[in-house]
């Protein structure tokens, strides 16, 4: 089993005895004060945040070790400094190294705020390190505003570099990079914009798209006649495998009031993910049991039961 799509915060909080949300949250703006309420309360447990991502990391690997899970994707942002992003993130290879059974992909994630890139992390000095690492590296943009496509410009800028970056690291015997993309998740753009900032994501070489509402998601994926193109030319690239979704039924669910499949979306081209399990409230087989009463539902649907 994987849990392909976990944020760091969400997955600690699942992994520690005693910290659960007041309520589960039901939107984004009840998300972000569950999400900021836990990550005090997490802070609170350890003497250093370096000490938080060590620990956390390997408290994270044994707990889902102890679901079955074989391996995870864990999303961990870039923070504003360089230095402060390496310790980061070697404190959480450190942790990663455990006799746990589950392997840990660290995903690195841009985290952008409504300021944009400059001041919130030392790019070139990110590339830097990104060049040269023996590591498998996989990188993830997601902020709140990122999905509106001025913002989302300014990403896929970024995108470009790291393709560069990419191709230099295959030409010395490294492995690519992999590059995923929160986008198409928030309702609140409407289908045009919403299929528009996927399509400009997946064109720009983005190899994975997080949530991606307007692809898969009843009943959101009912779109107008202008975003039928866009959104069949993105599923027919999606059966030939130019990219993949991350699906997170329960945060899908939950922020976005989804309730279902889409029946033309090609299921083969999904990993699944708790997102922030600590959060929601969910486990990887949650998520996996509510994925499968879908694809039951829709299959029944299909059959005209
Ligand atoms: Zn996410």
């Amino acid at each position: 089993m994987r849990d392909a799509h976990i944020h760091f915060t969400g997955a600690l909080a699942a992994s520690l005895a005693g910290i659960t949300p007041r309520s589960v949250p039901t939107d984004l703006p009840s998300f972000f004060d569950a999400y900021q309420r836990v990550k005090s309360e997490i802070r609170a447990r350890f003497p250093t945040p370096i000490d938080m991502y060590r620990q956390g990391t390997r408290s994270i690997a044994e707990h889902a070790s102890n679901q079955g899970i074989e391996s995870l994707d864990l999303i961990a942002g870039f923070v504003d400094d360089y230095d402060s992003s390496v310790r980061r993130f070697a404190a959480m290879l450190e942790g990663s190294q455990t006799n746990a059974t589950c392997s840990t992909l660290l995903r690195g994630c841009f985290i952008r705020q409504t300021s944009g890139y400059a001041n919130v992390v030392d790019l070139t000095a990110v590339f830097r390190v990104m060049r040269s690492s023996a590591a498998p590296l996989t990188v993830d943009f997601c902020g709140p505003d990122r999905q509106r496509e001025g913002r989302l410009r300014e990403d896929l800028d970024v995108v470009g570099e790291l393709h560069r970056i990419s191709e230099t690291r295959f030409r010395h015997g490294l492995p690519r990079l992999s590059i995923a993309m929160h986008v198409g998740e928030d309702i609140t753009l409407g289908p045009v914009a919403g299929l528009r900032s996927i399509e400009l994501a997946v064109n720009s070489g983005v190899n994975r798209v997080a949530h991606a509402h307007w692809l898969w998601a009843k009943p959101w994926c009912e779109v107008p006649p202008e975003a039928k193109r866009v959104r069949n030319d993105l599923l027919a690239d999606l059966r030939t495998g130019r990219f993949r979704v991350d699906v997170c039924p329960s945060a899908s669910h939950l922020m976005s009031n989804v309730t279902g499949i889409a029946d033309d979306f090609p299921i083969e081209g999904v990993d699944l993910g708790t997102d922030n399990p600590g959060i929601l409230q969910t486990t990887i087989a949650a998520e996996t049991s509510l994925w499968s009463e879908w694809i039951v539902a829709r299959s029944r649907q299909h059959e005209g039961h």
